[in-house]
């Protein structure tokens, strides 16, 4: 997931800005709220809806891991239940919205104006917490690759069942991820042991666009299948950069302590 990003880590604004978003963490009013959030200029004037979780790291442009130092903070998120409690908030905003949105535009019907969503995979779908909270909140490929190829994540509850509602209503549903092609089978397979099946595409990055930011990545991808007659109502990621840069209606963006890529 890293393949792209991980030459850019920075650590000091890795600290810098994970300190400002512990004195979020423990602003307990924030938590559970979904809002609109801004990033600035890289939404392309398209709305993203999320919890404040994100709103100090959404702004940066360099790509960063919590680390240990706060591990204690990321795991009490995690492991209380309040992580769950914001994921389900954003996808009950993104069911809400999208369902207004085929509404007004296509009377109801998805099928019919071939009304698409976009998923992520790693925090959106497929859980990294196990992973991290093992490592310290560090990444690296060797023992990534292994949690990867043992499909080792469980399943994000809400946006599986958001996902899976979707499939049943005609939606075309996307799965677009920085995993790269060579874990395709991996991914695939994890997937479906979740629960998670019938995808339209499953979009892996190829070593060609390993040169390319995820938000880069993503956005050219969405143009592409706009380009193919899709109207994507909306992305659903753990990251700014899985709905900047346009070609969306709308962004919803689920909590994720643990890493920013850009
Ligand atoms: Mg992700």
């Amino acid at each position: 997931m890293f393949s792209t990003g991980l030459t850019r880590f920075t650590r000091s604004v890795a600290i810098a800005s994970v300190a400002v978003g512990l004195s979020l963490i423990a602003a307990p009013a924030a938590h559970g709220s979904v809002v609109r959030v801004d990033p600035g200029a890289k939404a392309a004037g398209k709305p993203i809806w999320g919890t404040s979780q994100h709103l100090p790291p959404m702004m940066g442009t360099a790509d960063y891991e919590a680390g240990p130092q706060n591990s204690q903070a990321i795991e009490d998120y995690y492991t209380t239940g309040q992580a769950r409690r914001d994921q389900s908030a954003v996808v009950r905003r993104a069911r809400s919205w999208i369902t207004e949105w085929v509404a007004d535009n296509c009377g109801g019907a998805p099928a019919s104006c071939a009304a698409t969503v976009v998923f992520d995979v790693d925090d959106t779908l497929l859980s990294g917490y196990p992973y991290y909270e093992g490592t310290g909140f560090t990444w690296n490929s060797g023992s990534w690759d292994a949690y990867v190829q043992s499909c080792q994540s469980p399943a994000i509850e809400p946006s599986r069942e958001l996902f899976r509602s979707l499939k049943r209503k005609g939606f075309v549903v996307i799965l677009l991820t920085g995993r790269s092609e060579a874990e395709r089978s991996s991914t695939a397979d994890c997937l479906r042991q979740r629960g998670i099946s019938g995808w339209d595409r499953l979009i892996m990055q190829s070593p060609a666009q390993e040169s390319l930011s995820s938000a880069m990545y993503k956005a050219q991808e969405r143009a592409q299948l706009e380009r193919s007659g899709l109207r994507i109502v909306a992305s659903i990621g753990d990251q700014v950069s899985d709905m900047s840069r346009g070609h969306l209606k709308a962004g919803f963006l689920m909590p994720n302590l643990m890493y920013f890529i850009s």
